[in-house]
């Protein structure tokens, strides 16, 4: 198949930990080389945010990034980039040419709305593209969840459950989002599940391990939004030392690019003043932005890999701390009611609920054994159901859905594409 990825803010090659890159950086980069590495033929539109950046990067030969320029030519906020979206999707109808693919993936709702609005301008040349949608966050779920802090523009709402009504397929990532895209009005036959995945060659037990300041360690690693509920941990912390523990350190990643970006950072200002009021400074490390090469190594120096956000879409990490073999302590939400599985590779908890989380955490530190048993429970799970070739196998499942659901005449024209394509490729494209 030719497989358009569009992904508006969050480019697969973006460094990560900042306000917005994070998890669905992750999911664009793994799946598009996933799908590469299965023969097709992909290619990744993410808007021009440096003017520096080449117009196509190769980064397999089945795989490019195309960075398309709509809107300036440096870094804006996500929640500011609606008004760039048309012309976002002239660019992407523009790259087609004579030859659009025969699948555009939308990933997060304003590239749903490119991603829609390419599909109709190729199909008013008479060109089927069937549309794919994965929403990674809905709206509908931050606006419960954050009120009136919630910056997405107005319009979000609205435009979602358009999205989610008008692509041939929504693929929700976990049993949770079901029933948010049902709530939305999104039909339930027009949905399938999968999942985020994890890079197994990379994140692994086995590996060099970070050293400790303290004999115990836990690590959260996010972006430092509130959402993530990083003020949490450190509360649990000290609830840990009411309960006399205080052999515990919190490492805290993500974040701004060093340290000293990180002390202009309001969050890690907040969470700084916090873990001081709190009498635990001397326990709380804030590691701001830690590289993929680096992660698995911070990682495996922790007794568990603690997961706190109020609301969670996925959550990638908690697949990386299983597949190092490090137990995770999750509130049970969202995505994580799914990956983390209760007493076997981590332990739930109520979310906002930091005395919950310090005994949760207690219950691994107080039994490494336990721990041992969790984490090695965590990496078979992983590696069973969340490598990132299942999840594209599954993934390839939506496409043919969608291909299979789509006229026949349409089918015909896509199966006369792909036969010029194969032609075209030696053979390589499927
Ligand atoms: N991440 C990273 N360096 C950092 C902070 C985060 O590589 O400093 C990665 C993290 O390992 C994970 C992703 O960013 O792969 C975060 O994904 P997740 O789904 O957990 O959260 P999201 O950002 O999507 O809310």
């Amino acid at each position: 198949m030719k497989i358009s990825m569009v992904s508006e803010h969050a480019s697969p090659l973006a460094a990560l930990g900042g306000v917005d890159a994070g998890g669905q950086n992750v999911h664009v980069a793994e799946l598009s080389l996933a799908l590469a590495r299965r023969g097709h033929e992909v290619t990744v539109y993410t808007r021009r945010d440096d003017a520096a950046l080449p117009d196509r990067v190769r980064t397999d030969p089945l795989l490019e990034v195309v960075h398309v320029t709509a809107g300036p030519a440096h870094n804006v906020p996500k929640d500011q980039l609606l008004p760039y979206m048309a012309e976002f999707a002239t660019g992407i109808v523009a790259d087609w040419g004579e030859d659009p693919p025969d699948i555009v993936h939308g990933h997060f709702w304003m590239s749903g709305l490119a991603a829609l609005d390419a599909a109709r301008q190729a199909r008013t040349a008479g060109r089927q593209v069937q549309v794919i949608q994965t929403f990674h966050a809905l709206g509908s779920v931050k606006r419960r969840h954050q009120g009136a802090e919630d910056t997405s523009p107005s319009e979000r709402l609205m435009l979602e459950t358009m999205v989610g009504r008008s692509a041939d397929r929504v693929i929700a990532t976990c049993s949770d989002e079901v029933f948010e895209l049902k709530a939305l009005g999104v039909p339930v036959g027009q949905i399938s599940i999968a999942p985020c995945g994890v890079d197994l060659d990379l994140f692994m037990p086995r590996g060099p391990v970070e050293s400790r300041g303290r004999a115990h360690r836990i690590v959260s690693v996010g972006r430092l939004v509130p959402r993530k509920g990083m003020d949490l941990v450190i509360r649990a912390l000290r609830e840990l030392a009411d309960l006399g523990r205080t052999d515990v350190e919190l490492v805290i990643v993500g974040g701004a690019g060093n340290a000293v970006r990180l002390e202009e950072d309001p969050e890690a200002r907040r969470l700084l003043a916090l873990a001081a009021d709190l009498g635990v400074s001397d326990r709380v490390v804030l590691r701001g932005q830690v590289s993929r090469a680096e992660m698995p190594a911070v990682l495996r120096s922790a007794d568990a890999v603690v997961c706190a956000p109020w609301y969670e879409p996925f959550g990638i990490v908690p697949l990386e701390a299983m597949a190092c073999g490090v137990p995770v302590v999750a509130a049970a939400v969202g995505g994580l009611v799914d990956t983390v599985v209760d007493g076997t590779t981590g332990l739930h908890v109520p979310p906002e609920d930091p005395a919950a989380l310090a005994a949760a955490i207690e219950r691994v530190v107080a039994d490494p054994d336990w721990g041992r048993r969790l984490g090695d429970d965590g990496y078979r799970r992983v590696r069973a159901r969340y490598s990132w070739s299942r999840i594209a196998a599954d993934t390839e499942k939506a496409y043919q859905s969608a291909l299979g659901a789509a006229a026949p005449a349409e089918r015909a024209t896509a199966r006369r594409s792909a036969a010029r394509r194969l032609e075209s490729t030696g053979g390589r494209a499927l």
